[in-house]
């Protein structure tokens, strides 16, 4: 079977065509422009895929969002309420089915990636899983009971809110609709904004770190205590701070205070293998698309 993947992130496009990572037969990146012109470039490159290797069986999207992922909506299949305008109500999945005409599952970004990781990656095996990416934004993919968690609309987990001790950050946070959510204490543009450098010209013991990983432990520890998920991926171009990992962890251990009672949270070796670095590097969306790709019947 041949499937085909399209990472469709705000910034780029990345199309693959293969059956797995061991087994990538095409793959093409490209700047994110309008829809009408980017989704054209995603279908030449898969016609030409098909030309050299036949019919696709079907195409996976992992998308930046919000998505409306409810089949009862007549809005199924796209882009909603993004501020980037001229992808807002872009029907991103009904556009890649009429064009290849095949059939298309589409997910979020990281959902997408949470799905990769589990075919492929640091997740598999497991029923629960989150997987988070800290880059230009901060969002969060969800395996509940082995499946993608849709729910309402899709979880936001970027969006949640952190107690914020003003006192040791009065940035007041850069997110456009909550101010200090999540993302806007700790996404790459808001250590900008707060420190005034972006955050990878900033040294391995500059202080943000250390505010930052107390940022997305608090976070985890809400996730940990709401969906109780057997392992957290962390991503995104921030988590390439290689300190960040043994002190998000740290402050993980110290905040929950050994009240839940697993060895993976109780037991620091343990805790390596609960808190981790995506398998597939920064593949996870891409892969993790073709892995949507085969969900379809
Ligand atoms: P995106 O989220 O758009 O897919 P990335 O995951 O690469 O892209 O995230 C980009 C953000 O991550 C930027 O704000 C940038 O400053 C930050 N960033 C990129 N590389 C690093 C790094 N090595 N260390 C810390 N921050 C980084
Ligand atoms: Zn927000």
């Amino acid at each position: 079977m041949l499937y085909a993947g399209i990472e469709a992130g705000g910034t780029k496009f990345v199309c693959a065509v293969g059956n797995g990572p061991a087994n990538i037969l095409a793959e093409t990146r490209f700047p994110t422009t309008s829809p009408t012109e980017t989704i054209a470039q995603a279908i030449s490159f898969f016609q030409e895929q098909q030309v050299l290797h036949g019919k696709l069986h079907s195409v996976g999207i992992a998308a930046f969002g919000p998505l409306d992922l409810n089949p009862a909506s007549s809005a199924f299949g796209s882009i909603t309420t993004t501020p980037k305008i001229p992808w807002a109500h872009f029907n991103i999945m009904q556009a890649v089915q009429q064009a290849l005409n095949v059939p298309v599952i589409l997910d979020t970004d990281v959902n997408g990636a949470a799905f990769g990781e589990w075919r492929w990656g640091a997740g598999q095996g497991l029923e629960c899983l989150v997987y988070l990416t800290i880059g230009t934004g901060v969002g969060g993919g969800l395996l509940i009971n082995g499946k993608l968690a849709h729910g309402l609309v899709h979880p936001e987990m970027g969006h949640i809110l952190l107690p914020h001790d003003r006192s040791r950050d009065p940035f007041a946070g850069a997110c456009p609709y909550h101010g200090d959510c999540l993302e806007g204490l700790a996404a790459g543009p808001a250590m900008e904004k707060r420190w005034g450098k972006r955050a990878e010209t900033l040294p391995a013991d500059h202080p943000a770190w250390d505010l930052e990983a107390e940022y997305i432990a608090k976070a985890l520890v809400n996730f940990i205590c709401t969906l109780s998920p057997q392992r957290l991926i962390l991503g995104g171009g921030v988590m390439a701070q290689p300190q960040l990992f043994p002190m998000v962890r740290l402050k993980v251990n110290q905040l929950l205070n050994s009240y839940v009672n697993s060895s993976s949270l109780l037991d620091k070796e343990l805790l390596e293998g609960y808190i981790v670095p995506p398998g597939l590097g920064n593949r996870s969306g891409v892969l993790g698309a073709l892995a949507l790709a085969e969900l379809a019947e």
